[in-house]
């Protein structure tokens, strides 16, 4: 990748409003920098990757109808869409519709509750789970090369997060998904390389904001401003 390419896309400052831009309709605006126009080969070759590979257009189709499936009032018109889904439960019918029958759920040992809430809510949707938290193996953090002053509870044994054995175990219990559920920022990145499933996201860590880090980014211009000093 050129890291000097001026023309990197930046789509999440986009001058257009999101019913005028290119990306939207066929005469539709766009900065000059738009990858809709600039990256047209790259375009039609995500496409092939998707119609080359029978599991990947099976991914995708059901991706696209389950959005479709997660609003009522379409008859009414757009203005009138109302929302009707929480994602477990679009996770499970996801999974239900790409005939999946063994989900892994790979959870953070701080949110054991909802581990075992969510486990026996997929069960009871008829699938077999098998979840590993992610202090398993219990691998002290000093293998890291951490030292004291770098633990939660300095001058106690601490195992470290193990996201490569949560995955490797999850390969070999041969999963069909896995559901990630409160990995923290670096570990989630870990367990993503080594899963050799698919996998979806349920929840992600956040300490402060009890696991919905977007409550600072709808504050961001009150209690959380101090976040732009
Ligand atoms: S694809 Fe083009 S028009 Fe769409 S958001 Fe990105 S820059 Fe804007």
């Amino acid at each position: 990748m050129n890291k000097d390419n001026k023309l990197f896309p930046t789509c999440a400052s986009c001058p257009f409003r999101w019913t005028d831009r290119i990306c939207r309709k066929p005469d539709g605006k766009y900065p000059k920098n738009c990858p809709t126009v600039l990256k047209k080969d790259l375009c039609s070759e995500s496409l092939q990757l998707l119609k080359n590979n029978e599991e990947l257009l099976k991914l995708a189709r059901n991706s696209a109808i389950q959005e479709g499936e997660g609003y009522t009032n379409k008859e009414k018109g757009y203005e009138f869409l109302r929302p009707i889904k929480p994602r477990i439960q679009e996770i499970w019918e996801f999974a239900e519709k790409m005939g999946y029958k063994r989900l892994g759920l790979a959870f953070c040992v701080g949110l054991r509750k909802e581990a075992k809430v969510v486990e026996s809510l997929l069960k009871s949707k008829g699938f077999e789970v098998a979840s590993v938290s992610c202090k398993v193996g219990r691998i002290p953090k000093e293998e890291l090369g951490l030292g004291e002053e770098q633990k939660i509870a300095p001058g106690s044994f601490e195992p470290m997060c193990n996201p490569i054995l949560q995955s490797l175990i999850l390969n070999e219990s041969k999963t069909d998904l896995n559901i990630l559920l409160g990995l923290c920022v670096g570990h989630d990145t870990l367990f993503l390389k080594f899963s050799e499933s698919p996998c979806t996201i349920l929840a992600v860590k956040d300490r402060v904001l009890g696991h919905n880090p977007l409550a600072a980014i709808y504050n961001i211009d009150s209690y959380f401003r101090w976040l732009k000093k």
